[in-house]
């Protein structure tokens, strides 16, 4: 039985269609007899659309309550799919940063994971519950609430995978794995079976969005292997891991 960490990015979650793709995915791998995990990020371009709310109110919106504001968008995603989950008798439950125990530096928009304590999540995973974590998030020690930097579900979900000690950390995004360049500006890019950590830290350094570039450091700081694959389409993905394709 392998344990793994399945991350949904924005589009995979941005309607039913894709909360029920998510699910079913889940679902999947429940039925091969393996425990999974769920990270979500926030719906579609819903994380940019919070951020332009708080624009027409103000040029200068409060750190902290920018954080509060963005926080909810992964909170609503981690509540639907656990909602779908059971509605297609998964057991689920629902965790926002701080019921998972991710403990963060407290550095609003830009917060460090200091800590990732995890017990709600082994203790759901030991009754055979999937535990549907809001990514980008965590809160620091005085209980307030901060945010990764944008991107960052990618980083909870290789936390997550480390704390749990996963086999494998399942990024599930519209692209079906990583290419030698951003695929969708440029048709000479060539998808990669596999890719170093070290050469995908450049990559996501240069902009390849398709991973966190804080995820990737935490991957091989932790030795977490990183699967990118497409939550549309079924296939291999790209495995980012020590050795080089
Ligand atoms: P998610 O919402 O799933 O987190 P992102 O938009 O953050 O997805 O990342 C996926 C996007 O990253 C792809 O749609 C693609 O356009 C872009 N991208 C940039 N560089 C690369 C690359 N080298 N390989 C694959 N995708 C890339
Ligand atoms: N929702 C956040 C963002 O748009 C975090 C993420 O998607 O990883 O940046
Ligand atoms: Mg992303």
């Amino acid at each position: 039985m392998a344990l793994y960490v399945a991350k949904f990015g924005g589009s995979s979650v941005k309607d039913k269609e894709g909360l029920d793709r998510a699910a079913r995915i889940l679902a999947g791998e429940r039925h091969k007899g393996n425990q999974v995990a769920a990270v979500v990020s926030a719906q579609g371009d819903l994380t940019d659309e919070l951020i332009a709310k708080a624009a027409q109110l103000t040029g200068v919106p409060s750190p902290r309550e920018l954080d509060q504001l963005l926080a909810a968008g992964e909170e609503i995603s981690a509540a639907l799919l656990a909602i779908r989950l059971e509605a297609i008798g998964i057991p689920a439950v629902s965790l926002l940063g701080w019921q998972a125990g991710i403990l963060t530096d407290g550095q609003h928009g830009d917060a460090h994971i200091l800590e990732l304590e995890g017990s709600r999540v082994v203790q759901a995973l030991a009754a055979g519950v999937v535990p549907v974590v809001a990514g980008f998030q965590g809160v620091d020690r005085l209980g307030e609430i901060s945010t990764l930097g944008r991107g960052g579900s990618d980083t909870t979900a290789v936390a997550l995978a480390a704390r749990l000690r996963a086999d494998e950390c399942r990024i599930y995004t519209d692209v079906d794995g990583v290419y030698t360049a951003d695929p969708r500006l440029d048709p000479e890019a060539v998808k990669l079976d596999r890719v170093s950590y070290d050469k995908m830290l450049a990559m996501a350094r240069a902009g390849a969005q398709v991973l966190h570039d804080r995820s990737v450091l935490l991957a091989r700081r932790c030795g977490v292997p990183i699967r990118v694959l497409s939550s549309f389409a079924p296939g291999e993905g790209t495995l980012v891991g020590d050795a080089e394709s």
